[in-house]
């Protein structure tokens, strides 16, 4: 079980483990967990729950997903590379990856659900666009916890359960709105009726949850991956993949110290590629992201879409990508397809456009000559298989229990809960 302690990392002040994330400093960096134990030993659970020497939780639940580190011969092969491994997150039950839900937004819900549990809290409000709330969902079947899932109407196809017929949830939509205008109404409901918030990047239960895709891939590679690649839209998971890469080195297990972060957006929707290529700390909308809200609608990958990704805080993802000597990449929609079928064709099964634009990130990456061909280079696949899932399951689609207008009022908001 995870010892550990909370850092700010805006004023260094250490306080001790607790529920809450934020600092009496006030500033709005990213929070994070300092573990006693300073070696991870691999526990004798199942899935993510073999990390939990740095996980904030005292006891694993019954969950048996986590990722899947293997080392790739077909992809490797087309792309030139000897040390190409590939962590898949999904449902792939041949490689014994058995994450239903099929991304790994399940390891940040199975955490942070088991987290709650311990601190007693009874309900959560998760603003999504579509795939966190899609494993909340799920693993609210098995857990007392009340979610409520707040989602963008265009991302509602993406909330499924593996069950024949979907029970009614707690999922709420909004018309027209992308993820932003579902982040700002969960904070709204999480103020007017006192929910607690599932807490995004600050939540280090998703972070941890979530680094256990490199914790995964070090420990079956026998050392820390020279290169990460991962498509992002807010950020946390190639955060938390620094936060892993930083806790591995520092055991000293290791040889390679540092793992470069190369984190891919999908064009035409690429508020961090543009303001990293500026050299900027702060996202500027008129720069980085014009027309930021039509350009969602565009990309394929639409989970890469947060209009206010966690990219200025100390911590965040300017800060990991700088201090992992880290790249950015833009992708195109047709890169990023033909990423995803020459996968499937390579490797053997389908994966998410999310993972498709990581590996369109991967080849501009080998075609620039930025990665040496023994490096080891970690492809997180961070969602597939679900082709997979809807052969071996029935699958539902969630209806929402409401849809509502991004400016609904508090009054009506309220009444939607009593
Ligand atoms: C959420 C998600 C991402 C992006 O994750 P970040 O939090 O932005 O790092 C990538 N792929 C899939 C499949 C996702 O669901
Ligand atoms: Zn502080």
């Amino acid at each position: 079980m995870g010892d550990y302690q909370l850092v700010c990392p805006s004023c260094n002040q250490t306080q001790p483990a607790s529920f809450d994330y934020s600092c009496s400093c006030g500033k709005p960096g990213l929070i994070y967990s300092n573990y006693s134990k300073k070696v991870l030993d691999i526990a004798p659970h199942q899935g993510i729950w073999k990390y939990i020497d740095w996980m904030p939780v005292n006891s694993p639940s019954s969950s048996v997903s986590g990722p899947v580190t293997y080392k790739s011969q077909g992809l490797a092969e087309e792309l030139g590379l000897e040390e190409l491994w590939v962590t898949f997150n999904g449902y792939w039950p041949e490689k014994k990856a058995l994450t239903t839900s099929a991304t790994f937004k399940e390891f940040e819900a199975v955490v942070t659900l088991q987290r709650m549990k311990e601190y007693n809290v009874n309900n959560v409000v998760v603003a999504s666009a579509g795939n966190t709330a899609r494993a909340f969902a799920q693993m609210s079947r098995t857990n007392e916890i009340d979610v409520i899932d707040v989602v963008p109407e265009a991302n509602l196809d993406n909330v499924w359960l593996t069950e024949p017929e979907c029970p009614l949830l707690n999922l709420i939509s909004v018309r027209n709105g992308d993820y932003l205008d579902a982040i700002v109404l969960a904070g709204r409901i999480c103020n007017l009726m006192g929910y607690t918030p599932e807490g995004g990047a600050k939540n280090i239960a998703r972070r941890e949850g979530m680094s256990s895709c490199v914790l995964d891939a070090a420990y079956t590679i026998g050392d820390i991956p020279h290169h990460y690649f991962q498509g992002v839209g807010s950020g946390t998971g190639g955060i938390s993949a620094h936060e892993a890469a930083l806790r591995l080195s520092a055991s000293g297990r290791f040889s390679n110290k540092n793992m470069r972060l190369h984190l891919a957006q999908n064009i035409p929707f690429t508020p961090m590629h543009n303001a990293y290529e500026r050299g900027s700390r702060e996202i500027d909308p008129d720069l980085d992201m014009p027309d930021g809200k039509a350009s969602v609608t565009k990309v394929v990958a639409s989970m890469l879409t947060n209009r206010k990704p966690p990219y200025s805080p100390a911590r965040g993802v300017y800060d990991v990508l700088h201090d992992s000597n880290g790249k950015t990449y833009a992708v195109t929609n047709d890169q990023a397809e033909k990423a995803m079928k020459l996968f499937e064709q390579l490797e053997g099964a389908d994966i998410v456009p999310e993972s498709g634009v990581a590996l369109g990130a991967l080849f501009q990456a080998v075609e620039a000559g930025t990665i040496q061909k023994g490096e080891i280079v970690q492809l997180n696949v961070t969602g597939g298989g679900v082709k997979n899932v809807e052969m071996d399951y029935d699958v539902c689609k969630a209806q929402p229990l409401h849809i509502v207008e991004p400016d609904i009022t508090d009054e009506e908001l309220r009444g939607l809960f009593e």
